[in-house]
């Protein structure tokens, strides 16, 4: 049997279990970090959402914002996750987001995306960014009204509604074999 991949939850804030227990039920290892350390062996790692300045704030405290930029493997970022990702925050991709795009409070809602998977993705946006501008390497994978809500740019996912608050797993599927390309690509 080929050894579970070994997934990274950070878990200093926000819907980290939701996420671990998407990983596992994909049949992959969740690892919660807040430590700087437990990024090593990591094969990809997930920001979860929550709210974007405390774990800014968390991340800073525990080192952690510097170990991430040091971090090579796959990156996937939800809501405030995507938030911390971005040109303003962590730099690990180039877009800029812009938050509670949507409005505060009100905006939380529920739309079905056309992700290009066949069935429509439900999306779950809570007091959501969207993406503001992004450089010309990001793939937009999915809009609502016009803006980016999924996107990626190389080894980094970024989605602004919650996959892990669904019975969907599709997302995090797209996400995992991402792990695996990026693997089977440094084996
Ligand atoms: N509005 C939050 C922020 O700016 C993000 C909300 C979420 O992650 N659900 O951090």
């Amino acid at each position: 049997m080929e050894t579970p991949l070994r997934i990274g939850i950070l878990a200093v804030q926000g819907n980290f279990r939701e996420h671990a227990e998407v990983v596992r039920r994909l049949g992959a290892e969740p690892v919660e970090v807040r430590l700087p350390e437990q990024l090593e062996g990591l094969d990809g790692l997930i920001l979860p959402g929550g709210e974007s300045t405390a774990i800014t704030r968390l991340m800073r405290l525990y080192g952690l914002d510097e170990a991430l930029r040091r971090f090579e493997a796959p990156v996937f970022g939800t809501c405030a996750g995507m938030i911390v990702l971005d040109r303003n925050h962590l730099g690990l991709a180039d877009f800029a987001v812009q938050r509670n795009a949507f409005g505060r409070q009100v905006r939380s809602f529920e739309a079905d995306l056309d992700v290009g998977m066949g069935e429509p993705v439900r999306g779950i946006f809570i007091r959501a960014p969207w993406i503001e501008d992004a450089g010309p390497d990001v793939e937009v994978l999915a809009e609502v009204d016009g803006h980016p809500v999924l996107a990626r740019e190389g080894r980094v996912l970024v989605a602004a509604f919650h996959p892990e608050l669904t019975d969907d797993t599709r997302i995090h599927e797209l996400f995992l074999n991402q792990v695996r390309e990026a693997m089977s690509v440094r084996a």
